[in-house]
């Protein structure tokens, strides 16, 4: 995966800031992660970051287009780096969640022809119990 520098938020007409770059850097090693979680870790660097510089944060790298956020039903919203389309597989037991790439794929023509329009994005969370939560019993 590519490294995010400070030309990719500079791009965006923002500020690269200690901040920014710090959020981001965990954002990406965490692959998705909630913003309780994600101050924490920035907390853990950056003592004197508030909650709230977190969030206003959040926002305008989301305007970027550099992260989006992900709903998760029954849990909290997550974070990720913004990559190609993808699906999510979330396991409603340890609340691990997974990428799976091209949905496109996976989507079957029946409900392809069946939409009242041309599809764009494909945003859509598969929930169950992931391989090791159900071998643990
Ligand atoms: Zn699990
Ligand atoms: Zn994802």
């Amino acid at each position: 995966m590519y490294k995010i520098t400070s030309a990719d938020i500079q791009q965006h007409g923002l500020k690269a800031t200690p901040q920014r770059l710090l959020m981001l850097k965990h954002i990406k090693k965490n692959k998705h992660i909630s913003i309780e979680k994600l101050f924490k870790a920035v907390s853990a660097e950056f003592p004197s970051i508030s909650l709230a510089t977190v969030y206003k944060n959040i926002d305008a790298l989301l305007s970027t287009g550099l992260i989006r956020e992900v709903s998760i039903v029954g849990g909290k919203h997550v974070f990720e780096v913004a990559k190609g389309n993808h699906i999510h597989f979330v396991c409603t037991n340890c609340g691990n969640i997974v990428d799976i790439l091209q949905p496109e794929k996976l989507v079957s023509d029946k409900v392809m022809k069946r939409l009242p329009g041309k599809a764009e994005a494909i945003e859509l969370n598969i929930y169950g119990i992931c391989d090791s939560c159900r071998h643990a019993d």
